[in-house]
């Protein structure tokens, strides 16, 4: 088969990584057909070998390792970077993306464009550091760069310079929470919702909601990881969406509350409210003995063997619902020519839905 773009997605078990592999397959892409190779670090999974992806299992913090898995593929035309480490380390995250760029950039001689992801914590910093200096939603892509250390700040300055040199283009894009099916991704937030309401379930409890008064009230917005998917394709292939930084975002607002009765609904489970007077409780601290309990919910209802810490990012969750008006505009994909959106329920819906066909929850 002739291709007429080549990807390379760095990052292909995650979140978006694993939707960039399905939605470069499809024949009606744009810039397609794609050959599409993928990265990650750990042996290819059996549930994204249904892709055509050419998998290379590659620790791209390696800088030896990367450059002899990497340097080879000479056609690659365009690079997806949704990757990160799984902390917030500035030099170790941007030594990953510059391991990659060096390794392609010299090598590929039909190379075009960089897609960069990054997301909200441009605005509002770095889970780890003080969340006093940030900035007032809705973001708009025009904002300043907070004054804090970030990882993004690095790996887009390594995508300004190296582009720049090499006379290619880029696009960065900013997600908000991602609502995806990848059961390898560092922040699955449905994937965490449900295994904790497989959790309760298994214990005959109710689905208690362990968030702040705030976040069960206040409006949030999603990205779906197929949307974000499309959104870098776009990116990718549209001259006017051509070195540009965009949010991304389903271009709908929702409420916990309301997700957690679907949640509810969705694993047949009474449903608990955020409870007048309550603080926050932790759900790493609540599912931090739960180990156990997920393997015998795996084995008994015959699912993709899967570990805890692996599918369900909890510490995630307890970000997720201390958070309040973090919202970002889709005002500049509009005027660039960017009009894909989602339902933000349905997307939850067809998530879960996702997973339990692929075997990863009950
Ligand atoms: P993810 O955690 O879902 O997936 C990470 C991928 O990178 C996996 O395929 C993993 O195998 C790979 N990887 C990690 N370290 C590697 C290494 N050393 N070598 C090779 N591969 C490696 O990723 P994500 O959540 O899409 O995160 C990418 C970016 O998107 C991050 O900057 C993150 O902050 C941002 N973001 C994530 C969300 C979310 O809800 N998950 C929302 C907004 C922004």
């Amino acid at each position: 088969q002739s291709y007429k773009s080549v990807a390379l997605i760095v990052g292909v078990t995650g979140i978006v990584g694993s939707s960039l592999a399905e939605t470069l397959q499809y024949p009606d892409t744009p810039g397609g057909p794609w050959k599409v190779y993928g990265v990650a670090r750990r042996p290819h999974p059996t549930w994204l070998a249904k892709t055509h992806v050419e998998y290379i299992q590659c620790d791209v913090s390696n800088t030896e390792e990367t450059k002899s898995k990497i340097s080879p593929l000479t056609d690659i035309t365009h690079i997806f970077y949704v990757s990160w480490m799984g902390n917030e380390d500035c030099s170790m995250n941007a030594v990953m993306f510059q391991n990659i760029l060096s390794s392609v950039i010299p090598n590929a001689r039909n190379l075009q464009h960089i897609c960069l992801q990054t997301g909200t914590k441009h605005y509002i910093g770095l889970f780890e550091t003080d969340t006093s200096d940030t900035h007032d939603s809705p973001y708009t892509e025009d904002l300043p760069r907070l004054k804090q250390p970030n990882f993004y700040h690095n790996l887009e300055d390594i995508l300004y310079e190296e582009t720049g040199k090499n006379g290619l283009t880029w696009s960065v894009h900013r997600p908000a929470l991602i609502f995806g099916f990848s059961p390898c991704s560092l922040m699955n937030i449905v994937s965490t919702l449900s295994v904790y309401a497989a959790i309760c379930k298994h214990e005959n409890k109710p689905l208690v909601y362990p968030g702040t008064k705030a976040s069960w009230h206040c409006f949030v917005d999603s990205a779906d990881a197929e949307l974000v998917a499309e959104h870098q394709i776009w990116a990718a292939v549209d001259p006017k969406a051509k070195n540009q930084v965009f949010n991304c975002t389903n271009g709908d607002l929702f409420k916990w509350k309301h997700i957690w009765k679907v949640l509810a609904d969705q694993f047949g489970l009474e449903m608990v409210g955020y409870i007048e007077g309550n603080e926050q409780v932790s759900m790493a601290e609540l599912m931090k003995d739960k180990d156990s309990v997920w393997d015998e919910i795996v084995k008994t209802n015959g699912l993709m063997p899967t570990k805890l810490k692996d599918i369900a990012a909890f510490w995630f969750a307890d970000i997720a619902f201390q958070c309040e008006n973090v919202l970002s505009s889709m005002h500049k994909n509009r005027v660039h020519g960017f009009f894909g959106f989602r339902n933000t329920t349905t997307s939850f819906i067809s998530c879960i839905h996702k997973m339990r066909a692929y075997k990863f929850i009950p």
